[in-house]
């Protein structure tokens, strides 16, 4: 049979760099195939082999609804049949920005962008100009998006400022950024108590799931709280991925937080691209054109877009929607718990609303180490097992996974036969 992922990919690659338009794609961490996506429905995704499989990527996290989603298929199209694209304002930009204020109480003016990194770089920007202060904190292992002062790993000390981790960002770029590990209160502390009065923002996934599924502890996040309250620092949720996702106010509302300001992307899109950036007014509105501080897009509040998000916050205010996905999540953790066991496979998955985090060690992670210090390679053998068996995850161990509305009790048990099937052969 030929294979057209692979004959695509080889067509990619003399066109694309390394064939793909964003590099976890590639399966680098993975190794072999990427599978191109031809079409993807409900909890399904199509490749260009024809393959079908139960997707818990889910685009990385838009498609809570399902893909395809009639009703949002429907409201993109109308949307799309009264023009693309204005660069003026709407009333649709309006009700969504309501309707995320009404999601999340802390937010009380809101921006729409294009994507969670444009969202992150420009709340950071935010907090600095709004406190007149240049030093931010972030945590190991927590990603928000690829803008300069962001992509740095933790220097040689634990106060020491961050490196960049990518080529191509100066040093003098990320001078300002300091990197401490997650839920490690006492590095937080200490770096508050030396340095507090110049510290703008501190920023994290406030349940993390760009290095797996992390949570923190509640000491952790309360601290968080305490601390850049009495410092005048500003408190950055960022919520591209848990924002709609954890519950429906975003990990805030599991962790009863008020933060200073929010981002979020992926669901509140449905898919297309919008992200947003929110919170207090008094903080908001140092943004130009009432303050100083600038931003700006061309395509920024979309119509497409927003009318995709609307819908999809529409359908998932729905009675019983996360107590549906909720569950069915569960149902999949606590079948993947017993089928590891059962194989004597050292394992533990664990998920909170419609996120779940597969981890190939005996306890669940705190911090980016822990998570390094894992099985990356069983994870790896079961990740290939489970797609050559029809079930799709996000090609790294560093990656959380997806429920969908429209999974059903069903395919979530399919889900784990090919698991038990998947432990089976690693047991070996
Ligand atoms: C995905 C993600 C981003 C970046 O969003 P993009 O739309 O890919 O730019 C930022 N922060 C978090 C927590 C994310 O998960």
């Amino acid at each position: 049979m030929t294979n057209r992922n692979e004959q695509l990919l080889t067509r990619a690659k003399n066109i694309i760099p390394g064939g793909v338009n964003s590099p976890v794609r590639a399966f680098g961490s993975v190794g072999g195939i990427p599978r191109f996506i031809k079409k993807a429905q409900g909890a399904y995704v199509w490749d260009e082999n024809g393959q079908r499989y139960i997707d818990y990527v889910g685009s990385w996290g838009p498609a809570i609804v399902g893909h395809a989603h009639p009703e949002v298929i429907e409201a993109v199209r109308e949307a799309a049949l009264d023009g693309l694209s204005f660069g003026a304002p709407t009333e649709a930009e309006i009700r969504i920005a309501e309707e995320i204020a009404k999601i999340m109480p802390s937010v009380e003016r809101v921006r729409l962008v294009s994507s969670g990194t444009e969202a992150t770089m420009t709340a950071i920007r935010l907090a600095r100009g709004y406190t007149k202060r240049d030093k931010i904190i972030k945590f190991e292992g927590c990603y928000h998006g690829h803008s300069d002062s962001l992509l740095v790993k933790a220097g040689s000390g634990l106060l020491t400022f961050g490196n960049p981790s990518s080529a191509g960002v100066p040093a003098d770029f990320t001078q300002h950024t300091i990197v401490l590990p997650y839920n490690d209160t006492g590095s937080l502390k200490e770096c508050f108590d030396k340095m507090g009065e110049q510290i703008a923002c501190v920023i994290l996934e406030p349940i993390a799931g760009n290095m797996n599924l992390v949570k923190p502890s509640q000491e952790f996040i309360q601290t968080l709280r305490q601390i850049t309250e009495k410092h005048g620092t500003v408190l950055i949720y960022d919520e591209v991925m848990t924002g709609c996702r954890v519950a429906l106010g975003g990990a805030q509302s599991v962790h009863g937080i008020k933060p200073d300001l929010t981002t979020m992307g992926k669901v509140i899109g449905g898919g297309m691209p919008l992200a947003a950036f929110g919170g207090k007014k008094e903080i908001m509105d140092c943004i130009s054109p009432l303050g100083g501080v600038y931003q700006a897009g061309t395509l920024s509040g979309n119509p497409v877009a927003v009318a995709a998000g609307l819908k999809t916050l529409e359908i998932i205010q729905r009675a019983g929607f996360y107590e549906n996905l909720t569950a069915l999540t569960e149902q999949l953790v606590r079948g993947f718990n017993q089928a590891a066991k059962d194989a004597g496979v050292t394992f533990c998955a664990d998920s909170i609303g419609g996120m779940f985090g597969l981890y190939f060690a005996d306890k669940f992670p705190n911090t980016y180490a822990d998570m390094a210090a894992s099985n990356i390679d069983g994870f790896k053998q079961f990740f290939h097992v489970m797609l050559e068996n029809g079930v799709a995850f996000g090609p790294s161990a560093y990656e959380a996974c997806f429920m969908s509305a429209a999974h059903t009790p069903e395919l979530v048990d399919e889900t784990i036969a090919v698991a038990q099937k998947a432990f089976a052969a690693m047991a070996k």
